[in-house]
């Protein structure tokens, strides 16, 4: 959601006659924030930090947009002194306007009344592939899990019209993209708002039909408004890629209660068995929160349950970070931070098992993979309809094989990827 906003920041920035330099040259250089856990925020504040002492004799404008800068607002600037303007996710429509003004001496400027995303959906948007591209189908979250601080800071769930979405969807292929996908913070309630009821299934199919798309995915699935026809959608479908990110975030009845997710292990589980049942090469992917205020060690022992039982193909793991303004951050939380991480470290143990066992699974078949980057030592590489990253052996470098599809013959599997040769007849 927040490299999809950057895309459009820029996008709009280009439109209005700025251009893109390094951050060494730059005039201005701004800051898109993420607060979904703390760590993210540290981060931001060290490049902030680090960037303002390197370019602190010369005259550069700082911005700092985002959901820390929603968060925040003026705060921001009396903690970080040097900042320009801050700007919400709301807002990204009035940057050029606030950098015209700070460059009048009108400092600071602060924007982060912005109610909904929806008029973000039209600005114009500078894609860093060319072949591959977000669609926005919504913005916010009406959901309120207790520990997350995105509907605060993003708003309600506002969805676009399927006409909208589809108008996009065409405009995209007909300009070179082959792989959609479609975002939401929670997809599956798409179109409450708007129709009185969820029509993601709807959109996925409408899309699924634009003629030349040749991968569609989606992304994030909440477990609780996930409905079992779409496994039917998928299955029925090539172009719907076989993939299933749903958070778990804990296997224990109790802490799923605390965290508000509407949802228990019995409904998770039978909701990944049908997966499994139905698409057998589907992928099943996960994010789990450990240590959240009043975990026990009997309720991360039904999380380690559930993961044996699922045999995610990729779990995304956290350490619990209390976000101010939630409802988890005023609990009480007296389990230590050292038996955190113990339970931390034994849980990405047996999700890397988890991960390898499923990946070896993959040796020997021949998967379309779509090429789009490089690997760390230099190799290309893509993704898997199932968005497993397939490092490619091959002596001949491929030129002008970014964007395409190659069928390649998988000879290794690791935990975090898998190593293939192409197969050329
Ligand atoms: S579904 Fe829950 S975790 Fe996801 S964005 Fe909404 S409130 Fe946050």
């Amino acid at each position: 959601m927040n490299k999809h906003d950057s895309e459009r920041l820029t996008g709009l920035l280009l439109a209005r006659g700025f251009a893109l330099s390094s951050p060494e040259n730059a005039e201005i250089l701004i800051f898109n924030t993420c607060s979904v856990r703390r760590s993210a925020e540290e981060k931001f504040v060290g490049v902030l930090t680090y960037w303002r002492k390197k370019r602190a004799n010369e005259k550069v404008l700082i911005g700092v947009g985002g959901c820390t800068a929603q968060k925040e607002g003026e705060k921001l600037i009396e903690m970080l002194p040097g900042i320009d303007f801050v700007f919400g996710p709301n807002d990204l429509s009035r940057v050029p306007e606030l950098i015209n003004n700070c460059l009048q001496g009108q400092r600071p400027q602060i924007s982060i009344e912005g109610k909904s995303g929806v008029e973000l959906f039209s600005l114009p948007r500078h894609r860093e592939e060319k072949f591959k591209a977000w669609l926005s189908i919504s913005s916010g979250c009406d959901n309120f899990c207790a520990y997350c601080i995105v509907p605060y800071v993003r708003g309600r769930e506002k969805s676009r019209s399927i006409e909208e979405i589809v108008t996009e969807a065409y405009q995209l292929v007909k300009d070179g993209v082959v792989e959609i996908t479609l975002l939401g913070q929670n997809v599956n309630s798409y179109g409450k708002d708007l129709y009185g009821q969820p029509r993601f299934g709807e959109i996925l199919q409408a899309v699924e039909r634009v003629p030349g798309l040749k991968r569609l995915r989606f992304t994030t699935s909440h477990p609780r408004d996930f409905s079992f026809d779409l496994i039917d959608i998928v299955k029925n479908s090539s172009v719907i890629c076989p993939h299933f990110h749903l958070p778990l975030q804990s296997g224990s009845d109790r802490v799923l209660k605390l965290m508000n997710r509407g949802y228990t292990q019995k409904d998770y589980l039978e909701l990944t068995q049908k997966i499994r049942e139905e698409i057998p090469e589907a992928s099943i992917t996960t994010d789990i929160i450990v240590g959240f205020p009043g975990e026990k060690e009997e309720d991360f022992k039904e999380t380690l349950k559930v993961v044996e039982t699922v045999q995610f193909d990729q779990a995304f793991t956290f350490l619990y970070s209390p976000r101010e303004g939630t409802k988890a951050a005023e609990m009480e939380d007296p389990i230590p931070q050292e038996e955190k991480k113990e339970w931390f470290l034994e849980l990405v143990s047996l999700t890397k098992k988890t991960a390898l066992e499923r990946n070896k699974l993959l040796i020997g078949k021949v998967l379309p993979v779509l090429i789009d980057g490089e690997s760390k030592k230099g190799q290309i590489s893509g993704r898997t309809a199932t968005n497993k990253v397939v490092n490619i052996v091959d002596d001949n470098f491929l030129e002008g094989c970014r964007g395409k599809i190659f069928e390649v013959k998988i000879t290794a599997a690791f935990p975090y990827h898998l190593k293939g040769k192409i197969v050329f007849d």
